[in-house]
């Protein structure tokens, strides 16, 4: 199957409320660029240096959002052009993030990465750690970011039952959360192996990788 043909496939699945993120880690430009020419205009990316490298080489429509771990001196070097952070996991970590926008008088956009998974290994925060930082007088003062949502991932798991009850509960906490936070509209979960899964239980943005551009080799 071709990029085309994949983007094609997952697009005609996709209610409108629903945004597709192509998950591009680790595929060369020229994988991007196809996906470019198909209309795909926003790329998910988890080094800031490989995206930053292809920010620069590609189409300045193109929108990058930041899905993997933050690492916070790293922050910087994407500051001029990241249009989303979906794995925001604290409150030093928007303080960056807030503080380098300012720098090129912008405001980012970021999800609080919630952690619905039974895995250790998986990031997030809490609920209550969520509240704290929406309500926070720090974070309200906050110009240079704008908190619009959500992101979780599932467990790494065949079991159906416990992803389903996994997103159920990042929606939930998501209405919760939206009482407090007007701006509130992103649910950031699925990926290529969950997300008609995801978007049954109310994603509004999916996050897809493999599916579009085929397996990972991350030994090159
Ligand atoms: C790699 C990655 C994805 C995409 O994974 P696929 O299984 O290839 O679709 C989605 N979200 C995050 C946070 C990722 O790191």
């Amino acid at each position: 199957m071709s990029i085309q043909k994949n983007l094609h496939y997952i697009n005609s699945l996709l209610p409108k409320h629903v945004t597709l993120v192509a998950v591009s880690k680790t595929k060369p430009i020229e994988a991007l660029q196809e996906a470019y020419n198909a209309g795909q205009r926003i790329f998910g990316e988890n080094k800031i240096q490989e995206m930053t490298q292809k920010w620069e080489q590609l189409p300045k429509d193109i929108e990058w959002h930041m899905i993997g771990n933050l690492q916070r001196n790293k922050i910087k070097y994407m500051a001029e052009y990241v249009s989303l952070i979906h794995g925001v996991e604290n409150l030093k970590l928007l303080t960056e993030i807030n503080k380098q926008a300012k720098k090129h008088n912008r405001v980012i956009n970021c999800l609080l990465q919630i952690k619905i998974a039974e895995e250790d290994t998986k990031a997030g925060m809490t609920i209550d750690e969520a509240k704290t930082i929406i309500t926070s007088d720090d974070v309200l003062e906050m110009k240079n970011i704008k908190i619009v949502g959500l992101m979780g991932m599932a467990s790494f798991t065949d079991n159906k039952d416990q992803v389903t009850h996994e997103f159920s509960s990042l929606k939930t906490i998501f209405e919760e959360l939206k009482t407090d936070n007007k701006e509130f509209k992103t649910i950031s979960m699925g990926m290529s192996s969950d997300y008609k899964l995801a978007i049954d239980h109310g994603s509004t943005m999916i996050r897809v990788g493999s599916s579009i551009f085929g397996a990972r080799n991350y030994n090159k």
